[in-house]
């Protein structure tokens, strides 16, 4: 063996010489005027037939067998090194074909291309592109299969400096006339942004095919330049070139961008007359086209007529189905997908978990989970995300909480997937702990996490956190989204600072309509009527259709502060104008507003009215409306219903119906009340108040002995107590049910939860700063004129928002106008 092919590095020779059964027999064979021949030519027919054999592996798949084969080769050619490489690539271990792809001390055009063709396909076009410059600065001159292979993988991380330079060395090397090269570079230019030139590219291309229109289309389509892409279309049946299913699904997507279901129904008609109705590729388009546009009828339709399906089909359909709320269609379609033999790792596992979530359906999220698990299909980040969301959704975090360990957790999805399960839940204080953590393993998270986030920070009402979360938005850039800056909002609404809310609708670039019943639903929580009905007013001026969530903003307003007209009229518009369905939040409002302006008449006709039960809140609302105005007989009817309710949360009834009696002299009735109330063990509902300081929230009950602060606290409440006598309160204890003396009352009285929490922040804070104070209850008529007084002693704002809405007592006044 004294030849060695020209392309083979004297390396290999040297290091390797391994006993080769092969070659030995076969070297007898070889004639002499061969080997003349291979000395002539460096012709190895042994290297040949090996190289066939690698080949043949690599193509297989078999690549340790091919490897182990090419280990054993006493003569390796540039061809035996390019086909393991590819074989390498193909399996997408980049860093080993490199590595091989190193050790060449020959490299031709082919050898390159074939790495470059690993990064492209692999979506590495940053390396992709390093390499070319890399081929370019060692003198190989790329052909167009170079270009070809290089040009597809661009997409918006390729600079157009980078582009514009492979396009003039293309120039150089005169392949701006080859086809092929043109058309990716038409491509290209479309994928990194730059339509402007892939435009003038294609206007001075002198010969045009299919894909070179399906280049241009698809680029206009993608970048919403959706009339410029059927107006192509257009020229190109002028042109007489036939488009081809690439091409009706460009166009396709192009009317999905322009919302034409007409246009799409046109083009559906022309598919079916050039004959391309029996392709799966462009049906699948049409179908998605249809689910997509509330034409799911429609596409079933033409689910049903198509000759050929596939799993995308089935995958569109069902995708479709569920979005249009049908779920037993979409269950019913999956279930004949189990009887294909299509790929079953491409089922839509994440659909029909999605589907799960959404009907909070445990059985069935188990039983996909299990089908997952079969065909590993679990293993999918889709799908992983979905497990998470359904087992969140349906309540079993420690399941949720293993598939998200097991998850990669590079991406924000499923921590996000995780953190609204948590909010939705209520589980506020989970959601911004691993929201923390998210944060600590350097995810950023997308506009859906600050959403859920805010949520979280405005229920509990931590200020602190949603300003951290409002500067993280804006380094990231979410502030346009229109549902984060709306969760901001709503954030700064419920935490009590109404001037930042508004400051950040004003500042909103896009407003729909959730923007809007935020800001509305903040004035309505503040109990400012006029602002509420203003924003309407400006809503509706503004072309948004306000939906019953605004509806529901104006009629808290107007309860609040006793717009009987108004109220009426825009309770009326909401059927009669706007189509919208009246619920049950609605008459809710409504009978309140009635009730507290002693239009019980009204009222009661009203109730008759609706098409469902009165509820705890409706009959509770009434209650408290028929203490005020003494109307004892309508109290005792809402008193007995809201008695024989099965469950009753709140023992505030009884509270106000044994007031009733007691002021109207019927001591006989009020200790009825108060053995029914003992007989069905009715316990109040503990209430609780809660301030934040210094970045921690503060929690107190009431006669709270737990705070490390509370002698303190005491000792300033006794302070207060005497200046607020000065000035004239009178203690209420009517509030107190306990049978036990007036004095015992009164101290109880001083340490309501919301009494404490203002102490400690007074204490805490500095002078003329503020005081926001939340509590999970109303707060009692006693408090309410306290923290009045105490506003006009200590001359600070102090604002409270309680289970209903926000008091802002400013020297002696409230905002509500003590109407709550
Ligand atoms: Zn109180
Ligand atoms: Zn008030």
């Amino acid at each position: 063996m004294k030849l060695q092919n020209s392309c083979t590095p004297i390396t290999f020779i040297k290091t390797r010489f391994l006993p080769f059964s092969h070659t030995t027999c076969t070297k007898t064979i070889v004639t002499n005027s061969v080997d003349a021949t291979i000395v002539k030519t460096g012709f190895n027919p042994n290297t040949s037939h090996t190289n066939f054999q690698l080949n043949h592996l690599v193509t297989k798949g078999k690549l340790a067998q091919a490897h182990q084969l090419f280990d054993q080769m006493p003569h390796r050619n540039t061809y035996s090194l390019n086909t393991l490489i590819s074989g390498y690539v193909k399996v997408g271990n980049l860093d080993r074909a490199r590595e091989l792809f190193d050790e060449m001390s020959v490299r031709t055009v082919v050898s390159w291309t074939i790495l470059i063709g690993g990064y492209s396909q692999h979506n590495q076009p940053l390396g992709a592109f390093k390499l070319y410059a890399e081929m370019c600065r060692w003198g190989t001159v790329p052909d167009y299969v170079t270009f070809a292979t290089l040009l597809p993988c661009c997409d918006e991380t390729v600079m157009t400096e980078t582009l514009t330079q492979v396009h003039s060395h293309i120039v150089k090397l005169g392949f701006d006339w080859t086809l092929m090269v043109c058309n990716s570079l038409v491509d290209a230019y479309c994928k990194i942004g730059s339509l402007d030139l892939a435009s003038r590219l294609f206007m001075e291309m002198m010969v045009k095919d299919s894909v070179t229109f399906n280049a241009m289309i698809t680029g206009y389509s993608n970048n919403g330049l959706n009339n410029q892409a059927i107006n192509l279309f257009l020229e190109m049946q002028h042109w007489g070139i036939r488009p081809s299913e690439f091409t009706f699904a460009a166009v396709l997507c192009a009317c999905m961008g322009l919302n034409d279901v007409l246009l799409g129904q046109q083009f559906h008609s022309l598919v079916i007359k050039s004959n391309f109705v029996w392709n799966v590729f462009v049906s699948n388009a049409f179908l998605d086209f249809y689910s997509k546009h509330d034409s799911i009828d429609d596409a079933k339709r033409l689910f049903d007529e198509m000759m050929l399906l596939d799993c995308v089909s089935y995958n569109v359909i069902i995708t479709g189905f569920v979005w249009a709320g049908k779920l037993e269609e979409a269950l019913n379609l999956f279930r004949e997908l189990q009887w294909t033999d299509f790929n079953r790792k491409q089922f839509p596992f994440a659909t029909m978990l999605s589907l799960a979530a959404t009907e909070t359906n445990l059985k069935l999220g188990k039983q996909i989970h299990a089908q997952a698990l079969v065909t590993e299909a679990n293993l999918d980040v889709l799908a992983g995300n979905a497990l998470v969301d359904m087992y969140a959704k349906c309540d079993r975090f420690e399941e949720a909480n293993v598939i998200f360990a097991s998850l990669p957790h590079g991406s924000s999805v499923p921590w996000t997937a995780l953190i609204s399960a948590y909010v939705q839940k209520g589980v506020y204080d989970e959601a911004l702990q691993l929201f923390k953590q998210m944060r600590k393993a350097y995810v950023y998270g997308d506009q859906a996490t600050f959403a859920s986030t805010l949520r979280a920070s405005a229920n509990l009402t931590s200020l602190s956190l949603g300003k951290q979360l409002h500067s993280a938005m804006i380094t990231l850039g979410c502030m346009s989204n229109v549902f984060c800056g709306s969760s901001l909002l709503d954030m700064y609404a419920k935490c009590g600072y109404i001037k930042d809310a508004i400051q950040v609708f004003k500042e909103m670039p896009i407003r729909n309509i959730v923007s809007w019943n935020a800001l509305i639903s903040a004035y309505a929580q503040e109990g400012d009527g006029e602002a509420t009905l203003r924003t309407f007013e400006e809503l509706v001026k503004s072309g948004h259709k306000p939906d019953s969530v605004s509806f529901l903003g104006v009629l808290t307003a107007c309860s609040h502060r006793g717009l009987v007209e108004e109220g009426l009229a825009h309770f009326k518009s909401m059927t009669e104008t706007y189509k919208l369905d009246v619920k049950r939040e609605h008459y809710a409002s409504m009978i309140d507003l009635l009730c507290r302006c002693g239009q019980f008449g009204e009222a009661e006709k009203l109730m008759n009215e609706m098409a469902f039960e009165p509820d705890e809140i409706m009959l509770s609302s009434i209650l408290r409306s028929c203490r005020v105005h003494k109307n004892q007989d309508l109290a005792k009817r809402a008193a007995d219903a809201l008695f024989n309710m099965e469950v009753l949360r709140d023992a505030a009834p009884y509270v106000n119906m044994s007031n009733i009696y007691a002021e109207a002299g019927q001591w006989e009735d009020v200790s009825k009340v108060k053995k029914a109330m003992k007989d069905r063990g009715v316990k109040k509902v503990t209430a609780y108040s809660w301030v934040e300081v210094n970045h921690n929230v503060h929690v107190f009950t009431a006669n709270d002995r737990t705070h490390p602060q509370i002698e303190d606290i005491r000792k300033k409440i006794g302070l207060l107590w005497r200046k607020m006598e000065e000035e004239g309160y009178k203690p209420d204890t009517s509030v107190i049910l306990q049978n036990v003396n007036e004095e015992v009352k009164v101290e109880s009285l001083k340490y309501h939860s919301e009494r404490l929490a203002i102490a400690f922040a007074l204490i805490n804070t500095p002078e003329r700063s503020p005081i926001v104070v939340m509590k999970n209850l109303r707060a009692c008529v006693d408090c309410h004129a306290a923290i009045k007084i105490i506003s006009k002693i200590v001359g600070r704002d102090i604002i409270v928002r309680d289970s209903s809405r926000f008091h802002h007592f400013r020297d002696g006044c409230c905002s509500c106008g003590d109407y709550w």
